[in-house]
């Protein structure tokens, strides 16, 4: 039995004899097939093929890992560290020795979450490489959990994971769609880790939100609405996005809200 990642989303799913017919996440219409057909990996095919994971210091208390060569999706996660744990948000589809080693010299890890399923990677495996630590997911993207564990911990709305924590389930593009708020990000003006559920854009002044990036499906004017909503008892100055560098630096909320006012009237016509 082995536990097969789809190449496209890089997504982990459940052991089988051999590959899965199919990848639940990539038929969805907010994913793809990828060119050249379905097509699957594992965790020891891709150590013997040299993929290695860095790790890199994005702000004080705060490391991004992702996989070198890019793999699948090629988005980062990032390390929180606070005085109670290390956390987790969103994850990648690749993890070793050498990985586990470097974030226990980190500090170790306490918990993770993930913005939504296209960022699931090899959550499980992380979890298990530490101990089996909790994996906070919302019920509501529950049929996109395509390796269930023990480890997992469903969750509804808002989640504190630990101190100045908290998961904000804000919807938009999956149903289960989070962010990670953490209070003391931003030189403590607050910070939003928020992967696919709100997309930093090449003008880091803007954000955006889709229900497909890939395919360039819009959301509806009541779900950005919903976004800012679920928003607005948090206080935060900087966006950390799913990929190196897509942050944006200050005025997050400012940017957030101008982004949404100018989505809204682009598709209300
Ligand atoms: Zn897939
Ligand atoms: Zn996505």
């Amino acid at each position: 039995m082995e536990n097969y990642i789809c190449q496209t989303c890089g997504v982990q799913h459940v052991a089988s004899e051999g590959p899965p017919p199919s990848c639940l996440i990539c038929q969805d219409e907010r994913q793809y097939i990828g060119w050249g057909g379905q097509q699957w990996t594992t965790l020891a095919e891709m150590r013997e093929a040299g993929y290695r994971n860095r790790i890199r210091n994005v702000d004080p208390g705060l490391e991004a890992i992702d996989t070198r060569p890019r793999f699948a999706i090629g988005q980062r996660a990032l390390l929180v560290q606070t005085p109670a744990g290390n956390f987790l948000w969103d994850c990648i589809s690749y993890v070793d020795g050498e990985t586990v080693d470097r974030i226990n010299e980190l500090g170790g890890l306490a918990g993770i979450s993930v913005s939504h399923p296209h960022f699931y990677g090899v959550m499980i495996e992380w979890s298990h490489a530490f101990g089996g630590v909790p994996v906070h997911i919302p019920a509501a993207d529950r049929q996109w959990v395509v390796r269930p564990d023990p480890a997992i911990r469903w969750y509804e709305g808002t989640q504190d994971v630990s101190p100045g924590l908290t998961l904000v389930q804000c919807g938009g593009h999956f149903e289960g769609s989070a962010v990670l708020h953490w209070a003391a990000g931003a030189d403590g003006q607050g910070a939003l880790l928020t992967g696919d559920s709100i997309s930093v854009v090449q003008d880091r002044r803007y954000v955006t939100f889709m229900r497909s990036y890939p395919n360039y499906i819009p959301l509806s004017a009541a779900a950005i609405r919903g976004i800012l909503d679920s928003l607005r008892p948090y206080r935060f100055d900087r966006i950390y996005g799913g990929w190196w560098g897509s942050d944006v630096r200050e005025n997050a909320r400012a940017a957030v809200e101008r982004s949404a006012e100018r989505y809204v009237r682009q598709i209300s016509g």
